[in-house]
Order: C-alpha cells, then structure tokens, then sequence
C-alpha cells in the first residue's frame, strides 16, 4: 500500500507514525513545507530564548530514519487530482497515492484592517520562520503591539516579555483568552501581565495602521478613540485553514475547511483529514487524536473519534497554571454553576446541566484536574453527587456497587 501523509506537524506526524505502526511494509510518503518537526505551541519558547530549534521537536532523534518514511520536506502540494489519485507539488513532481491523509493545517488570518496587509512590520505568529523572524527583528523595535488575546496572541506576548519593549495588547473581547477562560479566571493574567508592565485594552479593535513615508507601521488607531505608538505589530487573531489546494478538487470544505466524519474520511474514499485542516477545534490534542483515528481507518482498522470532551486546553503563562474544558460561561440560567474561589489565583467552576459537566476551569492548584477527568470520562451524574464537588477524592471512585453503579454515599 503506498500511503502519502500532507502536513509535518500533530496530525501528520502522528498519521505517519500510526500507518506504520499498523503496516510495517507499507511505503510511506510525507510531504510538508516545513523543514523540521517542531511544536507550534512552544514557539514562545524559541522567541523568549529557552529553547533552540532542536528543543522545539516533538519527535525522537531518528523518528524518519527508523519508521522508514520518504520526507519531502520544503515543498508544498499545490494541487490534489483525486480520480488520478495524484499531489501535485510546487517543484512540479507528481506524487501518487492509494490513499492520502490531507494534515496542512492552518495559517495566520489577518483581518481587514485599512493597511494591515500592507504595511511593513507586521507578523503573524504561526510557523518556525515566522518565530525566527520575529525574534530577530524585534530586538530593533521600540513599541510592540500585540493584537488579539487568544492563545497564540499570549504567547507571543509571553516570549517577548524579556525584550525589554513597550508591550502592548489590544483584544476586541471583554477579557483576555475568551474562549478558555471566565471574566475571574482571565483577570489573573490580566494582573500578571499588568505586573510584568503590559499595557492591555479591552473591548477594543484597532481600527487602522498608520504608517510611515517607508510604508511600515507606525501607530495604530483604535476604536477606544486611541491611537497608540506601534512599530512592531504581531497579528493573533485567529487562523484560516489549508485547502486553497483543494480548490476544484471536488473534495468537500465548508466556510471553515476541510470536512471529514468521525473516522477522519472526506467526501473522497481514498482523501482523510486531520487536525486544524477542518477549520473546528484548532488545539493540538485534537489534531493528533483525529490523526490517529484517519490513520487506523485508512489502514482498514475501524475507529472511530469519540471523544470525551471536545475542547481542552492547559497553559502556564506567567507560571500560574490553568486547565480549562469546555464551555466557560454558562450558555444560559438552565445551567447550573459550582464555584470555589480563593480570591487569589486558587479558583474552580464547574458548568454542569442535569448532571452534565458542560465546562470547567480549575486555576492555581490543578490537583483536582484528574478527579475532574474522572467526573467526566465516567460519565459521572454530578447532580447525584452528595458531598461538594471540589471535595470528592480518588478514592471515592472506587465505591462502585455490585452492579458496577457509582456511588458517593456509602
Ligand atoms: C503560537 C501557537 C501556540 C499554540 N499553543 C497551543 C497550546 O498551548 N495548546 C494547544 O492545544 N494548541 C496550541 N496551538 C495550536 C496547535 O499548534 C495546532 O492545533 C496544531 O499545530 C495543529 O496541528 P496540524 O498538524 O493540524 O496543523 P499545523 O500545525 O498547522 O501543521 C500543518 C503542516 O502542514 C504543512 N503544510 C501546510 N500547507 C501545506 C501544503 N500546501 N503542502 C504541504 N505542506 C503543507 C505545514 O508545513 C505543517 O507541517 C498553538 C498554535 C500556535 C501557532
């Protein structure tokens, strides 16, 4: 079997990684525009200078060698023939396939901004070349600004704290990392970062880049009414997937990207699909799990994604750790919320509706983390639950009855 895996990142290398775990003699091809195997989230790593490129890989000494895989790597696919099942690539080779996991990913989105796209001096924060680039031209910038406080764009603020920059961050949302984080729980960053001298606006765009007779970056105008000093801007507000490779494929994408079920196949019977490449749930976790259902599959193994929780996401920014799931505020006053709060950086909630955890944080001390796991991989009725929430230890889950019933009341 001759399979080609696109991408050489959490969904391609763990797709190659199981297709030859689960056919040792089959050819296995990899293509990717990156050149080295490297984890995107601790790029910030690389920008604050505690780690080098080699300290960036995710895979041993030998990965490519021992699971015997022909990488073409630096070169991107630039087209997809699928009745000829065929990858066109942009050094013109052609590279066949019986079947193929389709793992490119996603790319920084730059918004509509009047001169954003133009203008000299601004980066997204996505690949190894843009860290690289980053890091080097920072350290002859004056003011930098940050926009957007989702994770990529705290990062970047993370790895540039120690430049000894002006460091901005301006967020349209309310509060600083929206999608993981509550009002309370993102306010201990917020404090954090005001403490390592951020400045930081909320509830605000910016609405334009002014720039120089040179044409780089120079202030930006913002919706508060402010126009601030900028003349480093990094740009995280979000990504936009892979696929303009699919166009006029046939294969079928949707506003977001690529679409593929629960055993990672696309509209295609010989095309799978992994990772941030559908446009859904861009974390790291879910990539490598979608990979290693497509992989399975396409080695003729059924399995199928049933995840537990769909999104999950722990960060340590500023050394104070937090592991969110799932929702962060509740959707409406049907749901039900458990809150324990040292008004310091200890704070735990839980989102729960007729006995279903719907979301949670835990900030600070994460001992309960596993418990909380086990709330929610047990499928555990919380609203059964008789003693606090927080309280309940390991041990109670080993009260199972005869007929393996949980229960907390014995
Ligand atoms: C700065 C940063 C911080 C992050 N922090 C976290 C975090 O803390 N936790 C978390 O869970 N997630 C985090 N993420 C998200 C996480 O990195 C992604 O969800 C994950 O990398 C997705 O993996 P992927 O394999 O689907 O795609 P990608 O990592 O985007 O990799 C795509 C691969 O495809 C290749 N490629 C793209 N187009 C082509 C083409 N046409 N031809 C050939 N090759 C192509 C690329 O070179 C690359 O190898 C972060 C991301 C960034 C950028």
């Amino acid at each position: 079997m001759n399979y080609v895996v696109v991408g050489a990142s959490a969904a391609g290398i763990n797709g190659v990684k199981y297709i030859r775990e689960m056919d040792p003699d089959a050819n296995i091809t990899l293509i990717s525009k990156d050149e080295y195997i490297y984890s995107r989230c601790i790029l910030h790593h690389y920008l604050e200078g505690i780690r080098d490129i080699k300290a960036l890989e995710f895979v041993e000494d030998g990965f490519i060698e021992k699971n015997q895989i022909n990488w073409i790597k630096g070169v991107s696919v630039e087209k997809i023939e699928p009745k000829q099942k065929v990858l066109i690539l942009s050094d013109g080779r052609e590279v066949s396939y019986d079947k193929v996991l389709l793992a490119t990913g996603a790319s920084t989105f730059f918004p509509p901004v009047k001169n954003l796209k133009e203008a000299k001096g601004v980066y997204g924060l996505r690949n190894l070349d843009d860290a690289i680039e980053i890091k080097e031209k920072a350290k002859d910038a004056k003011n930098i600004v940050v926009m957007g406080a989702g994770l990529v764009g705290i990062d970047a603020l993370t790895g540039l704290l120690h430049y000894g920059k002006n460091l901005t961050l301006v967020e349209f949302k309310g509060h600083m990392l929206s999608i993981q984080l509550d009002k309370r729980a993102a306010k201990t960053y917020q404090d954090a970062f005001t403490n390592e001298g951020v400045t930081q606006y909320y509830d605000t765009a910016v609405q334009e880049v002014i720039v120089d007779e040179a044409g780089a970056v120079q202030e930006l105008v913002l919706s508060n009414g402010l126009t601030i000093e900028c003349d480093f801007l990094i740009v995280a507000t979000g990504v936009r997937s892979n696929v303009a490779f699919l166009e006029g494929s046939g294969i079928e994408c949707d506003r977001f990207g690529l679409l593929f079920d629960e055993y990672g196949r696309t509209s295609d019977e010989s095309v799978f699909g992994a990772g941030d490449i559908s446009g859904r749930n861009p974390i790291w976790p879910a990539a490598v799990k979608e990979a290693i259902i497509a992989a399975a599959n396409m080695c003729g193994k059924k399995r199928e994604l049933t995840d537990f929780f769909a999104s999950k996401s722990t960060m340590n920014f500023l050394h104070i750790p937090t592991m969110s799931l799932g929702t962060p505020d509740a959707p409406d006053e049907t749901y039900q919320i458990e809150i324990q709060d040292d008004g310091y950086q200890n704070y735990k909630k839980i989102i729960h509706k007729d006995g279903v955890i719907y979301g949670a944080i835990i900030q600070g001390d994460l001992s309960y983390s596993g418990v909380l796991t086990q709330l929610i991989r047990e499928k555990i009725n919380i609203s059964q639950v008789e003693k606090s929430i927080f309280n309940i230890d390991y041990s109670d889950f080993f009260h199972l009855t005869d007929n393996c019933q949980f229960t907390y009341n014995d």
